[in-house]
């Protein structure tokens, strides 16, 4: 699509990198970016362990078969980490140097809103221009309708959810199911209203375990044996559900199980959905370097592709879907 002055292009090379808590689906944009880039006649790196392999200068070159069989597969070919060096100007600027030496262009990251905070100002003082693809579990960033890895989360923990409510209902019991998200409902808001749990605890809504006991025994007086309740992590030590379990059994007598699903909501072979948003991401991350973008984000915005400057997109998702809120409500009474 823009193969044409190919010697005359200021991008003649490329390296992409995973940031941050991986999400199914990142091996896909991997592909995408490497296979999009040589079939604009870019060469392309892969960075080992995030900004990590960026300050240490950890480089190696894809080629179409290197990202052969792996559109399937959950994790990330790259590996990903967490980089304190990157924190710092002086880390970034070792970063810079080390691509320019290696003759890369620009950069894909590929990651949630810390690596784009990353990212910006990596630009800002390098100039060496910057795409980020979206990639998180949580679905946290904004301007993109959704985010690679968020569709395969909900899915492992609504199949897990329907495990835990047949040994419920087996046992006549409560079960408190705890689903990633510190600082963000999303999983569990859409785990819950899919599992048809009794109620959903979630950090943008506060819900006292008065209101959850309620809702229990609300649930016991009209014939319920059994009761799900989807809890999100939140910023707990230990986790939120635990701490719920024992409100529970202290102050209204009700005892509750706990099931923590933990990180195999991360693993897994990515959704048909996550597939294919990680392909698209990744193909615009190449094309939108091509016609000249930095220090911007691909997303989907209403089924259309877009553009989100990386200034917006960190400011993070803070809108929960109050209607879905108010939905959940009604269907679990
Ligand atoms: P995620 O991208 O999943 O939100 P983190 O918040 O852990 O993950 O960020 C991943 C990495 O991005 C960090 O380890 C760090 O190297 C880099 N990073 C995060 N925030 C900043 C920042 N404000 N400035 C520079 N780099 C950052």
């Amino acid at each position: 699509m823009y193969k044409k002055n190919v010697h005359k292009r200021k991008i003649q090379s490329v390296a992409v990198l995973c940031s941050g808590g991986d999400a199914p689906g990142m091996n896909a944009a991997i592909r995408a970016v490497v296979r999009s880039s040589i079939a604009e006649c870019l060469q392309v790196f892969g960075v080992v362990k995030g900004y990590t392999g960026l300050v240490e200068g950890d480089f190696v070159e894809l080629e179409l078969a290197s990202v052969a069989n792996i559109i399937q597969r959950g994790g990330t070919i790259l590996k990903t980490a967490r980089c304190p060096e990157f924190l710092r100007a002086n880390g970034r600027k070792q970063a810079a140097d080390n691509l320019r030496n290696k003759g890369i262009d620009a950069l894909v990251v590929i990651g949630g809103d810390g690596s784009f905070r990353g990212a910006h100002a990596f630009w800002k003082e390098n100039k060496i221009p910057v795409i980020g693809v979206p990639g998180t579990i949580d679905n946290d960033i904004a301007g993109t309708d959704i985010t690679i890895g968020f569709d395969t989360a909900v899915n492992t923990a609504l199949r897990a959810i329907d495990q835990v409510r047949d040994t419920a209902s087996a046992h006549e019991r409560t079960f408190l199911v705890e689903v990633m998200g510190r600082n963000s409902g999303n999983i569990a808001l859409e785990v819950g209203i899919g599992g048809g749990a009794e109620a959903i605890v979630i950090p943008e809504e506060k819900m006292s375990p008065k209101e959850v006991a309620a809702r229990i025994e609300r649930g016991v007086r009209r014939g319920k044996t059994s009761s799900i309740i989807v809890v999100a992590e939140g910023d707990v030590p230990g986790g939120r559900a635990m701490q719920l379990a024992k409100e529970l059994e202290k102050k209204y007598k009700i005892g509750a199980k706990v099931c923590i699903l933990g990180h195999v909501q991360r693993g897994g072979s990515p959704s048909a959905l996550d597939r294919k948003i990680a392909s698209v991401f990744g193909a615009e991350a190449i094309y939108s370097l091509l016609k000249g973008k930095s220090d911007l984000m691909v997303g989907i915005y209403g089924n259309k592709t877009v553009y989100v400057p990386f200034a917006k997109a960190v400011q993070k998702k803070n809108t929960i879907d109050r209607d879905l809120i108010k939905l959940a409500q009604v269907l679990a009474t």
